[in-house]
């Protein structure tokens, strides 16, 4: 079958899965892409699991020149011996498209109920799953030596933790929460990294946990050199930088670092600083269950400051003035606003927790919604008028991590620009589905239906009750498109309960 005939029915099918479970099943002689077997629909021999695991790790592992053979050698093998459905689930796997609307917090009740009996050990599982994000390794743990050794799991070099997040509150109740005194630093608007060293090996991980090493190799060099420690985990933000170091620019330029290739080259054109603002592990003592304060002072014990290494901008204070001037002096100097750290002694870093300890401040502005919201983009409409021939209104969801669904939030237009509206027309069109996905709820019915991975963040006036979006009871009024945020997973988009918060703080 011709590869355009492939596309054609993976466009009107929207799933590689499903495509090849069609092709498949015509039991017709295959040429080009599938042309190395006379007739795929007859199986050669039935796939162990065991088989299809090491064969999929073998295809993870190959790297380098000539791992695309290898990998395209290896799947043929294995869809040599899967059948017209197998090859279905196959693909979905491989692509990590499987999706069966099981949240994480979910398998962890599972895994609680179903390895010890008892519930209340979820929480002994998703504290070690914060610590180790693999619920495969910690199933594996559990299942081989039990719930004790599951407890006994801890932050480790090389393995990344899931990350402390903030919370948000109208101005005048931060300190309400934080008690006083609290530190407030500068909230930078760049990209957040979690830093392994290790001797000489240094890791860089995003904020979906992933390793962007290879976007920094001048981030890893200067962490090399400037840091009085053999083994640390930090935390930081990487910011795009002028070529004097002096002013630190937008996100958007920072976003140049994505690319793959020629890295030599946009590390000249966009220099990086790295802000550090916290540290977890150093040397053999874990920092998580020390106070704010104490980590901040073991980070300038061992940092050597320079203009590509700094720690991030940091002051005590006592009264809401006081944050309010480090506010206004934040913005002024090119930051997205604020981050109130509490102090107190049990300021301790929460890893995947999104709590009190740390609050942010992005706007005051009177009547305007205090913060932007994250959505992923669920749907959208045919543009008319000047915007035919790209999508002119979008649906944004945000997400329950209860039941692992999206859920519509608002719909979307403003504020994008024609070379936008392109550019986002472009970047949905892999994720177009046929029919609305299991894990998205939404009341309105757009023109096309998308997988939920495409992430962005908005603004609006306010948040106000729905008469349309009736799952989550919420939208948003005027609201405006503020710029792409491709480091988030769609899983990384504000939550339900955000929402609500947002629209009691108004
Ligand atoms: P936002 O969408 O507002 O950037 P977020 O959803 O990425 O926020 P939040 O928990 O809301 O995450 O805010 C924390 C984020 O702010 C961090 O992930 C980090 O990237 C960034 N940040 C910038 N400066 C700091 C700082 N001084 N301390 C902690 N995080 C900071």
């Amino acid at each position: 079958m011709k590869k355009k005939k492939i596309k054609e029915i993976l466009i009107k099918k929207g799933d590689i899965g499903a495509t090849a479970e069609v092709i498949l099943a015509k039991k017709k002689k295959q040429k080009s892409l599938f042309d190395f077997k006379e007739d795929l629909s007859e199986t050669d021999s039935s796939l162990e699991i065991s088989e299809l695991y090491s064969a999929l790790q073998k295809m993870a592992l190959s790297e380098g020149t000539g791992s695309h053979d290898v990998k395209l050698g290896i799947l043929r093998g294995l869809m040599r011996k899967t059948s017209p459905l197998e090859t279905k689930y196959l693909l979905r796997i491989i692509t990590s498209t499987l999706r069966v609307g099981v949240s994480t917090m979910t398998i962890i009740d599972g895994l609680a109920l179903g390895f010890t009996g008892v519930k209340k050990n979820r929480d002994s599982i998703e504290k070690a799953y914060n610590l180790h994000p693999d619920l495969g390794d910690v199933t594996l743990i559990l299942a081989e030596k039990g719930i004790s050794e599951v407890e006994r799991i801890d932050i480790e070099y090389g393995v990344p933790i899931r990350m402390m997040l903030a919370s948000r509150v109208p101005y005048g109740e931060i300190i309400e929460k934080t008690g006083s005194p609290l530190t407030v630093e500068y909230k930078l608007d760049g990209e957040r990294l979690q830093i392994h060293k290790e001797h000489d090996k240094i890791k860089l991980f995003s904020r979906r946990l992933l390793d962007i090493s290879k976007q920094f190799p001048d981030v890893c060099r200067v962490i090399k050199d400037n840091i009085r420690a053999t083994n640390v985990i930090m935390e930081g933000e990487v910011v795009a930088m002028d070529h004097f170091y002096e002013k630190m620019l937008p996100f958007q330029v920072l976003s140049k670092r994505r690319r793959k290739y020629d890295i030599d080259d946009i590390m000249k054109e966009v220099p990086v600083c790295l802000f550090l603002f916290d540290i977890l592990k150093c040397d053999n003592e874990s920092f998580l269950s020390e106070s704010f304060l104490v980590r901040r002072k073991k980070l300038e014990e061992i940092v050597s400051e320079r203009d590509e290494l700094r720690l991030v901008k940091s002051k005590t204070i006592k009264l809401t003035e006081e944050l309010l001037d480090f506010f206004n002096e934040a913005r002024k100097e090119g930051n997205e606003g604020i981050i109130a750290k509490s102090i107190e002694d049990n300021s301790v870093y929460q890893p995947g927790n999104r709590g009190f300890l740390w609050i942010k401040l992005k706007g005051l502005e009177g009547g305007k919604l205090k913060d932007s919201v994250d959505v992923a983009i669920i749907g959208a409409f045919y543009g008319k008028g000047r915007r035919t021939g790209v999508y002119g209104t979008y649906i944004g969801a945000v997400y329950d991590p209860v039941s692992g669904k999206f859920i519509a939030f608002t719909r979307f237009f403003s504020g994008l620009t024609d070379e936008l509206s392109e550019s986002l027309t472009q970047d949905i069109a892999k994720y177009i589905v046929k029919k609305k996905p299991n894990n998205v709820i939404c009341e309105d019915i757009p023109d096309v239906w998308l997988e939920p991975e495409v992430v962005v963040e908005i603004i609006g006036d306010e948040i106000t009750i729905s008469e349309k979006f009736l799952t989550l009871g919420y939208s948003m009024r005027f609201p405006v498109f503020q710029k792409f945020r491709p480091e988030k997973g769609p899983k990384d988009i504000t939550y339900v309960n955000e929402i609500d918060e947002l629209y009691k703080s108004q």
